[in-house]
Parts: C-alpha cells; structure tokens; sequence
C-alpha cells in the first residue's frame, strides 16, 4: 500500500492512499492507528503531493554502506553513528532544494532509504522491529559540506538548512524483503548505485538500537545512511548548481524529484 499526503487547489493538506498508482482514495483518521476512505477519489495527476509524513524527529546514520565509510576515509563502524536533521528541512516532491545564502557552495546529494515509523517504540527488540514500522519512503539527506566537515566541529547546521531533508514520493509499506536497489541521479546521470542489502546496519538493527536511546514516536523518520557515489568524495568534486534536478530512486517506492535553485 502507497500512502501519500497530498493537496488540492485552495483546500487543506489530505491523505490519502493510491489505488493502480494512478487515483488517490482520500482517507479520514490517523493513518499510524484507525483511518478509513472518504469517498473522495483524484486522479493522481490533479493533486500536489506533499512530503508523505511531518515527522516529530528526523533520525539519521552516518557511515553505513561500506563504500561509503571506504571513500570517505573512515573506518567501519562499530555501533550505528547517529545524527538529527532539523524537522524544518522537510520538503516533498518537486519542491526546491534551495542553496541556503549562508553556505551556497558545497551543497550535495545522498540518497537514502528512510524509514518511518507507524507505532511508538522504546527498548524494541530486533524482532519486534518490523511492528513499529508503518513503511519507507525515499531520501535526500541534502548535506552542506562546508559546515559539516571544515567549519563546524559537528553535524546540526550542515544537514539542517530549510529544504535540506527531501522526503518521498510516498509511503510504501510493503518493501521486497531481500532488499532494493538505491540509486541517485543527478541531471539524468546515475552518480550512487547501491542495493539496500549493503546497508551494515539493516533497519531492525537501527530501529532496535535508536529505541535503546530514545523513544521513536510515530511519524518519526530514520535516514538510514547513503551508499557510495557523493559529490564531495568525487575527483572533481560534484556540488549543486542552481538548474539542477536531483532524483533518488529506491527499487519498489519510486522515485523522488528535487529541482535546485539559489536563495532568492
Ligand atoms: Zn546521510
């Protein structure tokens, strides 16, 4: 099942679920408890989707694709390396990522797999893991690097920019459980090729072990980390440009489709 948020001209943000892919069934309730169809139905092409969850945290890991530790220098990792993205980032599909004017240069892409959870969980086991999840939807965890690597001894204000957390098309609640291919493209060329089962932390890894630290409320999302393929580990480096046009695409959700343009 496809969940979305969506908006009409002139009304309220909705929910919704899409039906053949091509018709959004609006839904009524608490779509991480008890919901039900409204009896409104769109074609799926008159609405703009919006980013499918408002999440009260966003979780994310550093360093957890090998190839991604390996180009940039770092070890392994021995327990998952956590970080927060500010809730501010959020935007949807087709949203700008705006190049913030207080650091312009050195923005890039990571695409990721992020997971969002449909019921509270603190102290989960592994196994328990899957009943705290309502499903995934794809990532962008957009990264100043500048301020993330040189300028600032930590992660908050790099990852944190307005519009630095793209989230959807959707949320997908069935994922193949063998894993999916993950791929950024940026201006139609394939820079980050992966497969999720590369992940070295899976998702009841991350989810077992944030809920050991913190209480995950429903809503919430974990970027789960990005594979190998950044622009700043590239010889030349590869950074956004106003014009471009940024697409992570995860095998089984779909794709998510960011513009870049500067702050006006
Ligand atoms: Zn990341």
């Amino acid at each position: 099942m496809r969940i979305v948020r969506f908006q009409l001209e002139g009304r309220e943000p909705a929910r919704g679920i899409l039906d053949n892919d091509d018709q959004v069934l609006s839904i009524l309730g608490d779509i991480c408890g008890q919901w039900a169809p409204s009896g409104e139905r769109h074609p799926l092409a008159s609405v703009r989707l919006l980013a499918p969850v408002q999440p009260p945290n966003i979780l994310a890991i550093g360093l957890n694709y090998r190839g991604h530790a390996h180009e940039t220098g770092h070890a392994i990792p021995s327990a998952p390396v956590l970080f927060i993205k500010a809730t501010t980032a959020v935007i949807g599909p087709d949203q700008p990522i705006v190049l913030p004017a207080a650091a312009p240069d050195e923005v890039d892409y990571e695409a990721e797999l992020v997971v969002v959870i449909g019921k509270k969980a603190r102290n989960v086991s592994r196994q328990d893991a899957a009943s705290h999840i309502l499903g995934y939807t794809c990532g962008n965890d957009v990264s100043a690097r500048d301020c993330q690597l040189r300028l600032d001894s930590q992660w908050a204000r790099g990852k944190s920019f307005d519009t630095f957390a793209p989230l959807g098309p959707w949320i997908e609640t069935q994922v193949e459980r063998a894993g999916s291919a993950i791929r950024a493209r940026l201006n139609g060329v394939t820079v980050q090729e992966s497969h999720t089962s590369d992940l070295i932390f899976d998702v009841a890894d991350l989810v077992s072990y944030l809920s050991h630290q913190m209480t995950l409320l429903p809503g919430t999302v974990i970027y789960t980390g990005t594979p190998s393929g950044v622009g700043h580990a590239r010889e030349p480096n590869i950074y956004l440009r106003p014009g471009d046009v940024v697409e992570i695409e995860i095998e089984g959700i779909g794709v998510l489709r960011n513009p870049v343009v500067a702050e006006s």
